[in-house]
């Protein structure tokens, strides 16, 4: 906070000097705002503590693996990815399992493999602002496919922009960020038969898996069978973990075999291997509050509707909603009232993290009072 229209100017010009890629040129770095305010809901994490027992776990773990710290730790992770697989279940193994820093790692090591200069990577926004920004980091073009007006996305829809753009790679996020809708299986199958002509990779981002509406399933039922698909899971949300940033993801063994090409030596430190195998022994605590989550993030979806906004069904830990003359107005309304949601950047609507009961309360009472003194309503 507090930098100035001058100083940003100023620092522009000084990485302008650098002999910075061209195509990095322009661009911004990710930069959901990291404010102090009592109220935080606008990235997505559990905004539970870690359970006790957790932080005890991690707390020993680490401390052991803190006397072999002059070695380089297991390249492989075998123990964590045995944890992994057994915590997927369907029959995985952990030569299908692979991790790294966060899943937006996960991401960067595919895109480096199977990317990269007059390489392509499809996706479908409004979707997660990291896929543009890791392809060009990675220097992959992105291109952005088109979604239905309602954010939806039809089997047809996905697999004529496939056959149209014939991507090398394919980002399915499912629930979709920002909007909280999974893809039904079916578009998920259709795009890896469509990719199936320019042996296309199809990622399928499952972040947020863990809260799926009941009926919802996951992608992983598909693997057999598919070896160029690959889903991609995190520990960041659900797990309340974003702070140890694993991510991880299950696909066919010739894939993890072609990102040991790009990861980088040990890229999994001792402290996080251990961290991560300590939390993995406590799954049903670490994913107790997930149902009271789901309860919450329904009750914001019933609430909009009552205040006559239009909130999208989510499986996800999140809302988005709108319809907002000026959304931007009604998040600084809220944020004054010191509650941070997200404005991602999409005219009208705005994103807000399902919390606690008493969180949640608090961003409803908020937002009353922002739409009835700004009278922001359409
Ligand atoms: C939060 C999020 C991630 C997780 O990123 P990590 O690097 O694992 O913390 C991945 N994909 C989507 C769509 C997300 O919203």
């Amino acid at each position: 906070m507090g930098v100035t229209k001058q100083q940003e100017q100023a620092k522009t010009t000084a990485l302008e000097a650098l002999p910075l890629r061209d195509d990095l040129r322009g661009q911004s770095p990710y930069g959901a705002p990291q404010l102090e305010v009592q109220h935080l809901l606008n990235t997505n994490e559990n905004t539970y503590p870690v359970p006790q027992v957790v932080v005890d776990a991690i707390g020993t773990a680490v401390h052991q693996a803190a006397s072999s710290l002059n070695r380089y730790p297991d390249r492989e992770f075998t123990e964590l990815r045995q944890r992994l697989a057994a915590y997927l279940g369907h029959g995985l193994t952990e030569e299908h399992i692979w991790a790294a820093n966060g899943s937006n790692e996960i991401l960067q090591q595919i895109l480096q493999a199977f990317g990269g200069p007059g390489r392509s990577v499809l996706s479908f926004p409004p979707t997660y602002s990291m896929y543009p920004l890791l392809a060009s980091g990675t220097n992959t073009e992105y291109i952005s496919g088109e979604r239905a007006k309602d954010f939806t996305l039809s089997p047809e829809a996905a697999v004529q922009q496939v056959k149209q753009h014939q991507p090398n790679i394919i980002f399915l996020c499912s629930p979709n960020n920002p909007t909280g809708t999974a893809l039904g299986l079916d578009v998920v199958e259709a795009v890896y038969e469509a990719g199936q002509e320019t042996n296309a990779i199809v990622v399928v981002d499952e972040a947020y898996e863990e809260f799926s509406l009941e009926k919802t399933q996951s992608a992983l039922t598909l693997l057999e069978g598919r070896e160029r698909l690959i889903i991609s899971r995190t520990m960041s949300k659900a797990f309340a973990l974003a702070g140890a940033r694993v991510g991880y993801l299950a696909t066919s063994p010739q894939v993890t075999d072609a990102l040991r090409l790009v990861r980088l030596p040990y890229h999994l430190s001792a402290i996080t291997q251990a961290a991560a195998n300590a939390a993995l022994q406590h799954v049903e605590v670490l994913l107790e509050t997930v149902d009271e989550i789901k309860a919450q993030r329904d009750r914001i979806v019933t609430e909009l509707g009552k205040m006559g906004l239009n909130a999208a069904v989510s499986d996800s830990n999140f809302v988005f909603f709108g319809w907002f003359e000026d959304s931007h107005a009604v998040w600084q309304g809220l944020l004054d009232r010191g509650v941070l949601i997200r404005d991602v950047g999409i005219s009208h609507h705005l994103r807000v993290t399902a919390g606690t009961q008493e969180e949640t309360t608090a961003f409803l009472v908020a937002l009353r009072e922002v739409i009835g003194t700004e009278t922001s309503l359409p």
